[in-house]
């Protein structure tokens, strides 16, 4: 039986560690070639593209930061260039810098929409030169993109809901193309940038129904679902992924 993804290209933004590397060893296991960017650990990023290839897929990770238009138009290309054809970006890529709003700097502000908003909305762009019908738009949110239970994410969370938005707005524009555009909101989900230990972890694991983290397989599953022809009448849909902490 054909693999579900078979004779599909995915670009994974950030897809070197965490919830962007579980999603492209996911997409590949599903029979998509796969590239994927980083901004600063090349050897993180060459250990998934192994990982993939050990497994019999292929992939490809280009250096390119998310904040860096010019770079991620270039990975978009070398995209092209690698595998002939782009199905599915996956706009994951994406960091938080945890403090109260009025301690933040405008510095830190703007690295924070530079990536999440800047780099989601120019990567998009980039990849939609290049998409056909059945193409895929999925981003990865945030639950707090939606509701806010604790302080000190302020700007973070007026970029994730800055992103849902994006992909309520941009699914009004390319549906006629037969190009979907959805938006999978994670809540707290074990990685480098939220570990499930800590104090940080303890209000976090506290709100959500399931009463634990989730783990990064649990959001490459609903986007794999997302990225499969199976959701062909979804787009302009937000998918909150939570364990419920936003019920
Ligand atoms: P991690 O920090 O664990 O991993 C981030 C990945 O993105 C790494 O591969 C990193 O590569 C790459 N990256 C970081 N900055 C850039 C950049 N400027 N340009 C390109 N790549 C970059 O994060 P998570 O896996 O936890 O988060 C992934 C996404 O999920 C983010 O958008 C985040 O906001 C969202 N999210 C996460 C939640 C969580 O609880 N973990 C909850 C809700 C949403 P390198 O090492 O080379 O920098």
């Amino acid at each position: 039986m054909s693999k579900k993804l078979e004779g599909k290209v995915a670009l994974i933004t950030g897809g070197s560690r965490g919830i962007g590397a579980a999603i492209a060893k996911r997409l590949a296991a599903d029979g998509a070639q796969v590239a994927i960017t980083y901004a600063k650990d090349a050897s993180a990023a060459s250990a998934v593209v192994k990982a993939i290839e050990l497994g019999g897929g292929k992939a490809v990770a280009i250096q390119a930061d998310a904040a860096n238009v010019e770079a991620v138009k270039a990975a978009v290309e070398k995209t092209i260039e690698t595998f002939g054809q782009l199905d599915v970006l996956v706009n994951n890529a994406g960091t938080v810098i945890p403090k109260p709003f009025e301690e933040t700097t405008l510095e830190e502000m703007d690295r924070v929409i530079d990536i999440n908003v800047r780099g989601t909305l120019a990567t998009t762009q980039a990849a939609l030169r290049h998409m056909k019908s059945g193409g895929r738009i999925i981003s990865i949110g945030s639950a707090v993109g939606d509701r806010v239970q604790t302080p000190g994410l302020v700007a973070y969370s007026a970029t994730k809901g800055a992103v849902k938005i994006f992909t309520q707005a941009l699914s009004r524009e390319v549906g006629g193309r037969g190009i979907t555009v959805n938006n999978i909101q994670p809540g707290p989900i074990d990685t480098d940038l939220n570990p499930a230990s800590g104090d940080w972890a303890v209000p976090q694991k506290a709100a959500t129904a399931l009463d634990r983290y989730g783990n990064v397989d649990e959001i490459a599953a609903a986007v794999a679902f997302i990225a499969s022809p199976e959701s062909s009448y979804m787009t302009g849909s937000n998918i909150t992924v939570d364990g419920g902490m936003n019920a």
